[in-house]
């Protein structure tokens, strides 16, 4: 679902990813651990179309983000194509990002409505089972400033899944929550897991990580510094940097 070979990004003249490697299968849950400004949040954007990258090359899906195979040539893809892509890949950032003015439900069937031209009624329909799989279907009719961060970070995982996504990019969902609102949001990640959605997250949340992810990568200064299962990474690092990162969080 995602292949990353030497992947680099540049800001000006500062190399922030520095030939990134990564892959992740169709049903895989990838965890990115790694201090702050080490590329996480770049590395996502590039995986959504949302950065170019400069350097190596980047699947999404089986197709090279940002080109159009045809034949044997690769043309770059306009804005409109771009657009279709990313259709196929939720994201939910650190912060909820609702549209204020809309409830818990006019948020989830805005993209359906207005990008698919899904029937409103339909919409609406498959709405209330995303809210409901999220354990919100009391708060339909709430405004985001009615909501705890918890809830809203909830509904903000139903809007993504509202475009049927095949993948799932998570940049620390649970970092702007009280702790107590942490576990709700983590559930419903775990759900979304158990039901085989493709999902890479960005998390400091190592129980999470052991837990669910099938595998974690420990990314540092533009580098994937070593991926692995759960238990490799985190249980028996080979790496010192990864082991100076875990001592700090663990
Ligand atoms: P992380 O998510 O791991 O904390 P980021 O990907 O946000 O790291 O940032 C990596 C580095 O890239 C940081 O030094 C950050 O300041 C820099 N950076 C990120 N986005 C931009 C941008 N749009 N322009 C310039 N520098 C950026
Ligand atoms: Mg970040």
């Amino acid at each position: 679902m995602v292949r990353a070979e030497g992947v680099t990004k540049r800001f000006g003249t500062v190399e922030v990813l520095k030939g990134v490697d990564l892959t992740v299968r169709p049903g895989e849950v990838a965890c990115l651990l790694g201090p702050s400004g080490s590329g996480k949040s770049t590395f996502l954007r590039c995986i959504n179309h949302l950065e170019r990258i400069d350097g190596g090359q980047l699947w999404v899906d089986g197709d090279l983000v940002g080109y159009r195979r045809q034949g044997d040539k690769l043309h770059e893809l306009k804005a409109r194509e771009v657009a279709v892509r990313r259709r196929d890949i939720g994201m939910v950032f650190q912060r909820f990002n609702l549209f204020p003015h809309l409830t818990a439900l006019g948020n989830v069937i805005e993209a359906p409505v207005r990008v698919l031209g899904t029937p409103r009624d339909k919409a609406r329909e498959q709405a209330m089972r995303l809210l409901d799989r999220v354990g919100l279907t009391e708060r339909a009719g709430n405004y985001p400033s009615q909501l705890s961060g918890g809830q809203q970070q909830r509904v903000a995982i139903a809007r993504a899944l509202a475009m049927r996504p095949k993948l799932m990019l998570f940049d620390e969902p649970t970092s702007a929550l009280d702790p107590e609102l942490v576990g709700e949001v983590l559930d419903v990640m775990k759900g979304l897991a158990a039901d085989g959605m493709t999902m890479v997250v960005v998390t400091h949340e190592m129980g999470f990580a052991r837990e669910v992810a099938d595998q974690v990568a420990f990314l540092d200064a533009g580098v994937v510094v070593e991926a692995g299962t759960p238990a490799e990474v985190l249980g028996s690092p080979r790496h010192d940097r990864t082991r100076a990162f875990l001592d700090k969080v663990l």
